[in-house]
Formats: structure tokens, C-alpha cells, sequence
């Protein structure tokens, strides 16, 4: 029988792999069998994450700012040395934005989110797809969106619009890039607890307005986008290219 969940030999990348969503996919991932390199700033955290995956998988966490072209050029050459190739990656590392009104917003504001958000997801992608065009099977490619990417986000609208920013970068990329056997998705979590949105959790107002409004009735958790990357990253998903998942417990139809 198929096991399209089987990912032995394969290997993983996952851009801020060392918390929150990006770890629950990274566990994911290990668990299915796949090499797994995280890339991410905390020290601390990355060997955590190192420690925690490689009692599943071979695992190694990379010391890697995303929004730096040189950092990320490193640390897909410390993947390539380590594993020897890579099969997908998802640009999960992000930022929340510092909520305000609209037009009070300093633009460098814009341009430091933006720098994470949407420079981190194109150098990554770009560096993974140099890799992708060494080999026939080419690559599978996962942007870490948000709903606030295609509804907005009132007083975090600059958050908004690099989630908007990286579904367009998406698409264009499983269109060029198709013909090499490289496809590009994208996840949209809706609310889910992590230290992004600590703030949100604990507070009974959030929970009346929001959280009542998700008709699975709790908060996301990492652990919830664990087999969607199983799925994105591997062979199942091959015929899968330029779409959008919404992982949100039925929030956004609600
Ligand atoms: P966390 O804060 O828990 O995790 C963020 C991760 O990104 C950390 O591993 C962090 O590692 C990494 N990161 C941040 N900046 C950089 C950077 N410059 N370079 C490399 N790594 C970086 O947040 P979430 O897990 O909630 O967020 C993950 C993704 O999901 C983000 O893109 C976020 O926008 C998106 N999202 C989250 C939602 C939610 O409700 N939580 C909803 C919708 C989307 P380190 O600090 O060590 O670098």
C-alpha cells in the first residue's frame, strides 16, 4: 500500500522551525522519517528544537536571520552539507506587527516587518529553488501566510499586507517554475496559540469575540499544522501547486 505520508530519505527545511507552528510542522515532518534542518535566530531554541526532533529524525538547527541574503545563502549551504540535498521548504519565520492606527504608522515600521515577513520568505524560496533545479524531482516550496493576508487587518494592516505579499509571491513562483517539477503553496493559520499571539490567549475578551466565533470552539495549536506539511512536502502533494490552505478550525466561513 502507499504511505504518502512516508518521507524517509527526504529532507526538510523549515524557516523558524524552532517554536510555535514551525515546530509543530518540524515535528511533523521528523516523525514522517524526513531530515529536517530549522533555521532560526534564538540559540537557546534552536538547540532545543535540535534535541527534541532528533529523537524522531536526523535533525540540526541553523543560526539564520531570514531577512539576511548572506545568512540564508549559509544556512542552505550548512543544509546541503549536512544532508547532502533538499527536498522542500517552508518559509514559516515571521513577525506580528506593533498594532496602531493606520495612518500613524511609521513607514520603517512597514519596512521591518516586511523584511521578515516578505524578504525572508523570498530568499528563502530563492535559495531552495537554486537547489530544486539541481534535480529531476525538483521541490516542493510552502509559504506560511495568514488570513490577514487575504481579508486585511485593521490597526495591523502593514502585517496584512506581507501575508498578502507572500500568497502573490507564491503563485508567481509555482507558475514559473512548475515546468522543473517545483510547486509552491501556501498555509493561512487562522487563531492559533503560540507566543505571536500570548497576548490574545490569555484574555476572556478575546475568547468572547473571537475564539467563540471558531466553530471547533478552541485555539489553534502547532500540532494542528503537522500533517499539512507532511502532506505539502511530500509525494502525495505532487500534482499540488499555487494553492492556498486554511487551517483555521472553520473561522473564516463562520
Ligand atoms: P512564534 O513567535 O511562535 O514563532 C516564530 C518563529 O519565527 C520562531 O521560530 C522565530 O525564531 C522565527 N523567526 C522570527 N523572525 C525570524 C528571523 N528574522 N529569522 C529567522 N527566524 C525568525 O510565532 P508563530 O509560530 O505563531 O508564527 C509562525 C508563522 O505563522 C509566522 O509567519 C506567523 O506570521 C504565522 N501566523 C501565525 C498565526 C498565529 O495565530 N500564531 C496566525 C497566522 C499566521 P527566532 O526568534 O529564534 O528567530
Amino acid at each position: 500500500m502507499a504511505d504518502f505520508n512516508d518521507l524517509t530519505g527526504q529532507v526538510a527545511v523549515v524557516t523558524g522551525g524552532n517554536n510555535g507552528i514551525g515546530l509543530g510542522m518540524a515535528r511533523g515532518l521528523a516523525q514522517s522519517g524526513a531530515s529536517v534542518a530549522i533555521w532560526g535566530r534564538n540559540a537557546e531554541r534552536n538547540a532545543q528544537a535540535e534535541a527534541e526532533l532528533s529523537e524522531f529524525s536526523k535533525a540540526k538547527a541553523f543560526a539564520c536571520d531570514v531577512a539576511d541574503r548572506d545568512q540564508v545563502a549559509e544556512a542552505m549551504a550548512g543544509t546541503i552539507e549536512e544532508f547532502g540535498r533538499v527536498d522542500s521548504l517552508i518559509a514559516n519565520a515571521g513577525i506580528g506587527g506593533k498594532k496602531g492606527p493606520f495612518h500613524e504608522m511609521e513607514i520603517q515600521e512597514f519596512h521591518g516587518i516586511a523584511s521578515v515577513n516578505v524578504d525572508g520568505v523570498v530568499l528563502s524560496f530563492q535559495a531552495a529553488i537554486k537547489e530544486f533545479l539541481k534535480q529531476e524531482s525538483g521541490g516542493s516550496l510552502v509559504a506560511v501566510s495568514s488570513l490577514a493576508g487575504i481579508e486585511g487587518a485593521g490597526t495591523n494592516i502593514h502585517y496584512g499586507a506581507t501575508k498578502g505579499a507572500v500568497l502573490a509571491i507564491m503563485r508567481g513562483v509555482a507558475a514559473e517554475y512548475g515546468r522543473y517539477n517545483i510547486r509552491a503553496n501556501a498555509i493561512l493559520p487562522g487563531w492559533i496559540d503560540t507566543d505571536m499571539t500570548e497576548g490574545a490567549v490569555g484574555s476572556e475578551v478575546f475568547w468572547e469575540k473571537v475564539i467563540k466565533r471558531v466553530p471547533i470552539r478552541r485555539w489553534g495549536k502547532p500540532e494542528d499544522f503537522a500533517a499539512a506539511a507532511v502532506y505539502l512536502a511530500g509525494p502525495g502533494s505532487k500534482y499540488t501547486s499555487g494553492q492556498q490552505f486554511v487551517i483555521d478550525g472553520g473561522y473564516s466561513i463562520f
